[in-house]
């Protein structure tokens, strides 16, 4: 299996090829495509901790920073058994081609600790929080890196590792981290963002397509942050949500499930699985989710779902990428040939980064916006995304998700050319 960080390379190499034409200096834009396929700098980092039985442990981390030239480093912390130098390389190149989708201010980076958390307890956690925090305070900040919380972090670890950074600083300086509580300078609107934001798009879509709204059906998988917030923001503009799954399976209504019941069943009973349906509902795998003749498929929990495997299965009309790469290249090239139009990741999941980005600037104002402020500044930026990246495809010739790589690659690399970097 080819790595992470090798699909994020060939990704670049892919929108290259798009963009030569465009540069005059053959010479300069391949240099400046190759710094692209490396990050800027990678940290490695060797934590260790006093755990509460008094024995040290030690747990590799890692902070790579992969491209600057738009604005400061911006990217999650994950805590994961499985994060890896390849992994964080790969997610901070796709941070970097996110930020320049919507065209906010940052480049890319992501950190990782190989942990499993579960295993940890609050005040283990807590340390370990403050010492990659403290570990890294040369290389962060509001103007140099500016890390969020990823998988199996939040809200209390940002407020940990703020607090730790502070402390070796001396002074205040909340805009070095986003997805902070409230409380601490954390943004309205942030919890929903994700979901908002890929509404939005597909609030886009329609509009370009010309469907009626009530007559739109959607599969949505996943039911946590993303998956819930989106399915919430559809339901209530009318879109006909007929399934949505959680990791145990989904619930189908040829007549739409109501999504506000259904959340209030799931904190009940623990699990779709366990929900009691009724007449008019069945139960389904997720697998089955994933090939139901809807007009618009969201995968909002996992990666690679859509595979070579169940490509040709799917009926979607459309799929709306709310997962981080919830498809294989092997499966969109499948998905694309039956022309099918697939709105990428790093298009319709950046209302995240955004809304982080508004907290940023929040932060460093010192002055604070209502939500509707704040929906509203993020609506602007992803109808625009959406415009810009729909006007490329369409003077291309090209797929959504290629002519998204190839606006982000060259509005990167522009600013690494006025800069003079090569
Ligand atoms: P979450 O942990 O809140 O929810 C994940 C959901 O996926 C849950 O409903 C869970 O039951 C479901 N799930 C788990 N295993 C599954 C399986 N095998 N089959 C089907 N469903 C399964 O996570 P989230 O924050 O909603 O993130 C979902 C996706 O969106 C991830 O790919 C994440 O990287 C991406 N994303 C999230 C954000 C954000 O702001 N939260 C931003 C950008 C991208």
């Amino acid at each position: 299996m080819t790595s992470a960080f090798a699909n994020a390379k060939k990704q670049i190499d892919s929108a290259a090829i798009l963009l030569e034409s465009e540069y005059d200096d053959k010479k300069r834009f391949k240099k400046a495509v190759e710094l692209l396929k490396k990050p800027q700098n990678v940290i490695r980092l060797n934590l260790r901790l006093k755990m509460d039985n008094g024995k040290s442990a030690r747990f590799k981390a890692f902070r790579s920073q992969h491209n600057d030239a738009r604005g400061p480093f911006k990217g999650g912390i994950r805590f994961h058994p499985g994060v890896s130098e390849d992994e964080v390389k790969a997610l901070s190149t796709w941070m970097s081609i996110k930020c320049a989708v919507v065209g906010i201010p940052f480049g890319g980076g992501k950190g990782g600790v190989v942990v499993d958390p579960k295993q940890l307890s609050e005040n283990e956690l807590q340390q370990l929080c403050t010492k990659y925090s403290e570990a890294l305070v040369e290389d962060i900040g509001p103007w140099k890196d500016v890390p969020a919380p990823d998988v199996n972090t939040s809200g209390r670890e940002m407020a940990w590792m703020l607090e730790a950074y502070e402390k070796k600083m001396g002074h205040q300086q909340p805009a070095t981290f986003t997805g902070k509580p409230l409380e601490l300078g954390g943004s309205q609107g942030r919890e929903e963002a994700t979901g908002l934001g890929g509404f939005y798009i597909l609030q886009d879509y329609q509009e370009l397509i010309g469907k009626l709204v009530k007559a739109t059906r959607l599969a949505i998988q996943g039911f946590g942050n993303v998956g819930y917030w989106f399915a919430r923001f559809a339901s209530k503009a009318g879109y006909k949500i007929v399934a949505i799954s959680d990791s145990s399976g989904g619930i189908y209504g040829a007549r739409g499930v109501n999504v506000v019941e259904l959340a209030k069943q799931k904190s009940e009973y623990g699990s779709f699985s366990k929900i009691p349906l009724s007449k008019n509902q069945k139960f389904i795998s997720n697998d089955q989710l994933l090939t139901l003749d809807v007009d618009v498929l969201v995968p909002a929990a996992l990666e690679n779902v859509i595979l070579e495997s169940n490509a040709m299965e799917t009926k979607a009309k459309a799929i709306l990428e709310l997962a981080n790469g919830p498809m294989t290249p092997e499966a969109e090239e499948i998905i694309l040939n039956k022309k099918v139009d697939v709105l990428p990741d790093v298009l319709c999941n950046a209302g995240g980064v955004t809304v982080s980005y508004f907290e940023w600037v929040q932060n460093l104002s010192g002055y604070y916006w209502e939500k509707d402020e704040v929906n509203k500044k993020l609506k602007r930026i992803m109808d625009k995304a959406f415009n810009k990246i729909y006007e490329m495809k369409k003077s291309k010739n090209i797929s959504f998700r290629q002519a998204a790589y190839t606006l982000a690659v060259k509005r990167i690399i522009d600013a690494m050319m006025l800069r003079g970097r090569m």
